[in-house]
């Protein structure tokens, strides 16, 4: 059962890269106007590259990381399983609605517009909802302190460390449009939080 758990999440982790691909390569000819990732958030991306990239593929392909293995219920597993859907969908559609304003940092692209319709509409950060689905299924389903909790850790970092600032850096780009659009919306969970 558990190589079926693994492998499951790394063909969901193998989707993941082929929903981004297209917006990554589209938006590399789409200038950048205002950059204002600093020092911290660099570090913080490439942590989150780690804890989500780079340690579960270590994790998946080699024994090197076995003598860290946890073993949960098959049942608590089985919910890691339901959340990979749900944050496949919103990866898509959240990266599907920004377009071209996409970017993996905090950075104003040229010609940049305020985004607040689609599943926008709802939340303001569906693409960080369907990365907390996935660092929780990463967790629930590698079953390894340092190639399972590893995204679980560093996106949280990266999460609560950026989003305020990201949001500040809305709301200095677009002003009163972008606090109309925070008191319209929640952050992650529609009506809720
Ligand atoms: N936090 C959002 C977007 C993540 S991508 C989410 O979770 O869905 C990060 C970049 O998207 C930011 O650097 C910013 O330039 C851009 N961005 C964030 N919210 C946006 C919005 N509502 N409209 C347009 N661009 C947005």
């Amino acid at each position: 059962m558990r190589f079926a758990f693994e492998i499951s999440f790394m063909v969901f982790w193998i989707i993941t890269c082929i929903i981004r691909y297209p917006f990554a390569k589209r938006n590399k000819s789409n200038q950048i106007e205002k950059d204002k990732k600093d020092t911290q958030e660099k570090w913080l991306l490439a942590l989150a590259a780690l804890g989500m990239i780079l340690l579960p593929v270590l994790y998946f392909a080699t024994p090197w990381l076995d003598f860290t293995n946890y073993y949960l219920p098959n049942a608590l597993a089985f919910m890691g399983l339901l959340l990979l859907p749900p944050a496949g969908i919103l990866f898509y559609k959240s990266h599907s609605d920004l377009g071209r304003n996409w970017s993996a940092g905090s950075e104003i692209r040229d010609k940049h517009t305020l985004v607040s319709s689609g599943i926008y509409k709802y939340i303001r950060h569906p693409m960080y909802t369907a990365i907390w689905l996935w660092v929780i299924g990463q967790a629930l389903l590698l079953q390894n302190y340092i190639g399972g909790l590893s995204g679980l850790l560093s996106f949280g970092l990266l999460y609560f460390l950026r989003v305020q600032k990201e949001e500040q850096m809305m709301v200095s780009q677009f002003g009163n449009q972008y606090v109309a659009f925070k008191q319209k919306t929640k952050r992650l969970i529609p009506y809720l939080f």
